[in-house]
């Protein structure tokens, strides 16, 4: 997997070099780290998770028990590769499963980031747990989106619950909470409408949507490979409505990895799942640790 090449290869080079020199000093030390710096701006790191992370590196790193360690190379990469989890939020962040069913995931997002697919990988994971999730077609804007969730539905074996494309969001999500109650399911996914920018017209009707089904997961849908864009607008939909986590993806392809490493730290939420292609089993939990081995190899 070419989980951020890039950054991956550049990264390794530099601890290469770390590990063949034996004993360190501060200025190896420090060497290091402006390379390491260097190749996380490139991947497009937010630029003061970047400075943070740098920093806590260099003070562990050039510790008296580091230096005169019989093998500091090492031990300095074992300290990079506990910061990285750190950064991307130490363990993985399962979603909350409502001890009184349904559970009530909502899915947000903008055009294109991979929401609907997302669905139909999210509810598709969740029956193969056992679960029997309804997906809700709540984007009435383009009917495209309503077929398209249809198609996912027949594929996986889902029923999906949509009233067309006159009935309002709020509505239409109301509706398929007495559906949900009436058939058993016992998990909710709601697509909902995803627009080429926030909007305040957005906003307001994911806020009346979560007044109405108090979701259990506000989950955002963003893109990967739009790097720090995906983080900002991370923080946007945090702030106007408050997200619980997010679906990062297209990770199978030729992210550079800034969104990966800066969303936890910029938003404060954690990362619950990765899309690593565009078939429908292609949704992997995130787990930071994992993700840091990818990275430092
Ligand atoms: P929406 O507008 O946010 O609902 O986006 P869609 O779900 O329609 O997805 C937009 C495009 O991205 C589609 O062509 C998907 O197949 C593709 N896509 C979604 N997730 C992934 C992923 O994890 N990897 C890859 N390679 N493509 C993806």
């Amino acid at each position: 997997m070419a989980v951020f090449s890039s950054l991956a290869d550049k990264l390794q080079e530099t601890f290469k070099k770390l590990k063949n020199k034996g004993k360190l000093t501060e200025a190896d030390v420090a060497e290091a780290m402006r390379e390491v710096r260097v190749a996380l701006l490139e991947a497009d790191v937010n630029f003061k998770v970047v400075k943070d992370f740098v920093g806590k590196v260099r003070e562990r790193a050039v510790g008296q028990e580091v230096l005169e360690s019989l093998t500091p190379g090492q031990h300095v990469v074992k300290i990079v590769h506990e910061e990285l989890t750190s950064l991307m939020g130490s363990s993985q962040s399962k979603i909350v499963i409502s001890p009184k069913p349904p559970t009530v995931i909502m899915l947000v997002g903008l055009q294109g980031a991979g929401k609907t697919t997302s669905g139909g990988k999210l509810a598709n994971y969740l029956k193969k747990q056992g679960r029997q999730p309804l997906m809700v077609a709540g984007d009435i804007y383009r009917p495209a989106a309503i077929k398209q969730l249809q198609v996912l539905g027949e594929q996986l074996q889902i029923p999906v619950f949509s009233l067309g494309t006159d009935v309002s969001p709020v509505e239409i999500a109301r509706q398929a909470m007495e559906k949900a109650s009436a058939q058993g399911n016992d998990m909710v996914i709601i697509d909902t409408a995803g627009r080429l920018h926030i909007n305040e017209e957005l906003m307001d009707e994911l806020k009346n949507i979560k007044a109405t089904v108090h979701p259990h997961e506000i989950l955002l849908v963003v893109d990967s490979m739009t790097g720090q864009d995906a983080v900002n607008v991370a923080e946007s939909f945090n702030q106007e409505l408050g997200i619980d986590g997010l679906i990062l993806t297209k990770l199978d392809g030729d992210t550079r990895g800034g969104a990966a490493l800066s969303a936890k730290a910029v938003t404060g939420k954690p990362i619950k799942f990765v899309g690593m292609g565009e078939k429908l089993d292609a949704l992997e939990p995130f787990y930071p640790e994992r993700m840091a081995s990818r990275i430092l190899g």
